[in-house]
């Protein structure tokens, strides 16, 4: 849709958005009209080099030519699925994600959040179809997000946040443990205790990877004590870490596993996988979604992670988010964290706001976590010259805020 051809102001757009629209997170006063790989354009004619990606999500970059080639023919095919018919988009994706992560089964679902939902539900049936009722308890972590469903809610380790504050009750049944130590994981099992889910890498808590000793420690943990290992890759996962799973360099594989963010390119889509034992707890009508698995989404997908493949975009994200990473390290007044193209520079001033702006006044979108911490989750095409430009503008940024203080 295009202002112009709509015979629409910028005004005409942000008064209908303002008027409209219940926001809960900040817009910049301007219109999106374009965007094509690392850069969104806007209604002015303004160019943004791009390191938020929608929130980690445009992995193979904006209007991705394969992505927008499938979903233009799938609409023209149909969209939504008759669901008593196999689909082709649903199948072909089904195989390469789970034989390409070395997971036996998939649910699709239509966001990070449901994503985890499913793998929360399919622990709780596994757990009471195994062992009874009351095996129903799950341990999350502190600093953890999973999302904003109920359950995804609750298993954020995050009480007393805006996330969670004046939404109760939560559900019972959750833990939350201390991230990185796994004494505090192994103190909080209980005999009503099915799983522990985790985040390989904290990103919206603030960009923290788990240690080796910690995500395999837990392996082991949930192997010796019958419990089930859940872990959140919806940010973390296809590429965005330097290899296709975070859990992949960690040497471990989960029971399940939640996907969404990149697994899409911006088309809507999440999923669950699992191994074929803890699949058995799914039987007909047990779960399932009306839009889940949609023609669309699923050929969307099949484009998006065929193109992560194919073009090893998850070597890519490692090397030049080392080489990205080795530079921001020279910048003053942050420390900088992460893994692959998932990275956190924490300042040493409660300025992750002003930096936000002053980013978006040179140019570049980033991402604002907290006071202190700016995210950068550019799409998994980026380059050398553009983590270069992105490099210049965070030092132009970080001396503009700094002078002003
Ligand atoms: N889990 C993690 C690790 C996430 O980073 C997010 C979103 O940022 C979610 C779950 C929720 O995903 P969604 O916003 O698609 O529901």
């Amino acid at each position: 849709m295009q202002m112009t051809e709509l015979n629409l102001s910028k005004q005409d757009v942000i008064d209908a958005a303002d008027n409209y629209m219940l926001y809960t997170f900040p817009v910049f006063p301007v219109v999106a009209t374009k965007a094509k790989d690392m850069y969104i354009y806007d209604s002015d004619g303004n160019a943004y080099l791009d390191f938020y990606a929608g929130v980690a999500v445009v992995s193979c970059g904006w209007s991705n030519p394969r992505v927008t080639q499938a979903v233009q023919q799938q609409a023209a095919e149909f969209t939504q699925n008759c669901n008593y018919f196999y689909a082709i988009p649903a199948a072909l994706l089904a195989k390469l994600l789970c034989s390409s992560i070395g997971m036996d089964k998939i649910v699709y679902q239509n966001s990070g959040s449901e994503a985890n939902e499913a793998m929360i539900k399919i622990a709780r049936k596994y757990g009471t179809d195994r062992y009874g009722p009351g095996k129903h308890e799950i341990i999350t972590a502190r600093r953890s997000f999973h999302g904003r469903t109920y359950g995804a809610m609750t298993a954020t380790g995050q009480p007393g946040s805006a996330l969670q504050k004046g939404f109760g009750p939560l559900l019972p049944g959750f833990k939350y443990a201390e991230f990185n130590n796994l004494k505090s994981f192994e103190d909080s099992i209980t005999g009503d205790t099915i799983a522990i889910m985790v985040e390989p890498l904290q990103a919206e808590g603030g960009v923290h990877p788990a240690s080796r000793e910690f995500l395999q420690g837990l392996r082991k943990l949930c192997d010796d004590r019958g419990l089930l290992l859940l872990l959140d890759e919806v940010q973390t996962g296809l590429g965005r870490t330097g290899s296709l799973m975070c859990y992949m360099q960690y040497d471990i594989k989960p029971d399940v596993v939640a996907l969404a963010k990149a697994i899409g390119n911006g088309v809507p889509l999440g999923a669950m996988c699992c191994t074929n034992e803890v699949a058995t707890a799914f039987t007909p009508v047990s779960h399932g979604s009306t839009f889940a698995g949609n023609a669309l989404s699923c050929a969307a997908g099949y484009a998006a992670v065929s193109e992560i493949i194919e073009r090893d975009l998850s070597a890519n994200a490692r090397e030049v988010g080392e080489y990205f990473m080795g530079k921001l390290r020279g910048l003053p007044h942050a420390q900088v964290r992460g893994m692959g193209l998932l990275i956190g520079l924490e300042f040493d001033a409660p300025v992750a706001a002003e930096m936000k702006q002053a980013c978006f006044r040179n140019k570049m979108i980033v991402c604002q976590l907290g006071d202190r911490i700016v995210r950068l989750v550019p799409p998994l095409i980026a380059a050398g010259d553009d983590c270069d430009r992105a490099y210049e503008i965070m030092r132009k940024s970080i001396e503009e805020v700094y002078s002003e203080r």
